[in-house]
């Protein structure tokens, strides 16, 4: 399998090669020069594999450079019962006739990006061990994906995490959760500034192509390729938990930000997975579900962004929309090089009118809505009194789109997270507080280790020369 990037520059490479990196040479993002697909043989023998056989099968059609059994060794320790707390790993709740949640949130960090983050932790430390290389991960968070990240690298000798999140602006679980990892490995550092500034940092550096090389650095975004290749099982298992035979259709409705999850279940639908409907969730931020209505792609700039009761969907741009324009667009890299640079130049682009526009929900399935506060807080409510079960705020937005799309098959609703993340909303919404497990009693209350630095791309360098272990 060799990948290209959606703006047709640079040499195809190979899994391995991009394992570390999602951003292309040119700019692009990294993608399959084709999707594998599946024969209807195969097809019907995964129904029968558990989670971890089926993500050897899953991943193992995109990293065909590892050899299988190396990489069945890997994925098996990923997927076990005591990381993400059930044999099942992503278990099936049917909530009512022809709807239900997949559960994706019972990993390390209560998020749904443990599910990619654990197998990429596994993914570079094997990588570092074999090239006996070191690596320095920078990274910027809101919240989830720097949990995920750090659960996921903890205690790996070759890795060292800097994680940069804006001070004082994440909840108190989410802030607790990272900063109170006491692993030598783990840096937290806390940003005097918003998210955006934290993000900015983190490019700046990225660009600097002699420090990157200097010191190692890699990134573990929503971009990543293999974190998109690891999402893509649990499309697959939904499908077999929530039906009986193959030839059955089902529809997802899909809590969406950085378009990093949906993008996933592009790639199982073009894989072959009889899905109808790819349901687009998002909240008040709603660059992609405008692009779905309208065929206008308008980013938000940082003060039209808003802050939500489901924050870790509130985007100004979504980062892995690129790779699904680029099969809207029939692959045509040059058409997807010329739309983001008039993004870059005006803030938009505009699709409308063209017949891939006019093609695209028949052709690949994908339609939008979207959710406000009171709509997220009464689907939180109702859900409870209706099936006894509590969802968080990000899900809610997700089972809220999915009453407008009713499919010939099942509806699956992607639990993204855990209530016991978000206390505040759902006791606001049900006027119960959310359970939280076991090992996160008193999370708030111990010890927490980060530095503090101020908004600046030179005092981040500076730090992690000094802590990277290789100076
Ligand atoms: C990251 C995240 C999302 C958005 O997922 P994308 O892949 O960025 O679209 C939704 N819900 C939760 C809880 C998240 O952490």
């Amino acid at each position: 399998m060799n990948y290209i990037s959606t703006r047709g520059g640079g040499a195809p490479a190979s899994f391995s090669q991009i394992l570390l990196e999602g951003l292309a040479a040119d700019g692009g993002l990294a993608i399959a020069a084709h999707y594998p697909t599946l024969d209807a043989a195969e097809f019907e023998r995964w129904r029968g594999l558990s989670y971890a056989e089926l993500a050897t099968e899953v991943i193992g059609k995109f990293a065909d450079d590892l050899p299988r059994a190396r990489l069945a060794e890997l994925i098996s320790k990923t997927y076990t019962a005591e990381v993400f707390g059930t044999s099942e790993i992503t278990p099936y709740r049917p909530l009512a006739e022809g709807l239900g949640l997949l559960r994706l949130s019972n990993g390390p960090t209560l998020a749904f990006k443990d599910i990619a983050m654990q197998v990429l932790g596994r993914l570079f430390e094997d990588s570092l061990v074999r090239s006996g290389g070191t690596l320095n991960i920078l990274g910027a968070t809101s919240g989830d994906t720097g949990s995920a990240a750090e659960y996921a690298m903890r205690g790996k000798e070759r890795i060292r995490v800097f994680m940069l999140s804006p001070r004082g602006r994440m909840s108190p679980f989410q802030t607790a959760q990272m900063y109170s990892l006491a692993d030598a490995n783990i840096f937290n550092i806390a940003i005097e500034g918003v998210f955006d500034e934290a993000q900015d940092i983190v490019k700046a550096v990225s660009q600097d192509a002699a420090f990157k090389e200097r010191l190692r650095i890699g990134t573990v975004n929503s971009i990543n390729w293999a974190r998109v290749v690891a999402q893509v099982v649990y499309y697959f298992k939904g499908y077999f938990a929530a039906t009986t035979s193959n030839r059955e259709t089902v529809s997802f409705a899909v809590p969406s930000g950085n378009f990093g999850n949906i993008y996933a279940g592009h790639v199982a639908r073009m894989m072959g997975l009889p899905i109808e409907h790819l349901v687009c969730a998002t909240n008040e931020n709603d660059v992609l579900d405008e692009f779905f209505r309208s065929g206008v792609y308008r980013a938000r700039t940082a003060a039209e962004t808003r802050q939500t009761s489901s924050p870790s969907m509130d985007i100004s741009k979504a980062s892995n929309f690129e790779r699904f324009v680029f099969d809207l667009l029939d692959r045509d890299a040059e058409r997807v090089s010329a739309l983001w640079e008039e993004l870059a130049r005006t803030g938009q682009f505009d699709l409308s009118g063209t017949p891939e526009f006019a093609s695209l929900a028949g052709r690949f399935g994908f339609v939008s809505a979207r959710s406000s506060h009171a709509e997220r807080l009464a689907t939180i409510r109702a859900t409870l009194h209706e099936t006894g079960v509590m969802v968080d705020p990000h899900t809610a937005d997700g089972l809220n789109a999915a009453r407008a799309f009713h499919g010939a098959g099942p509806m699956i609703v992607l639990e993204t997270a855990l209530p016991a993340k978000f206390a505040a909303t759902i006791e606001a919404a049900t006027g119960v507080v959310p359970e939280r497990p076991a090992r996160f009693v008193g999370l708030e209350e111990r010890p927490q280790r980060y530095v503090v630095l101020p908004a600046s791309v030179e005092k981040v360098k500076d730090y992690i020369a000094r802590h990277s272990g290789l100076a």
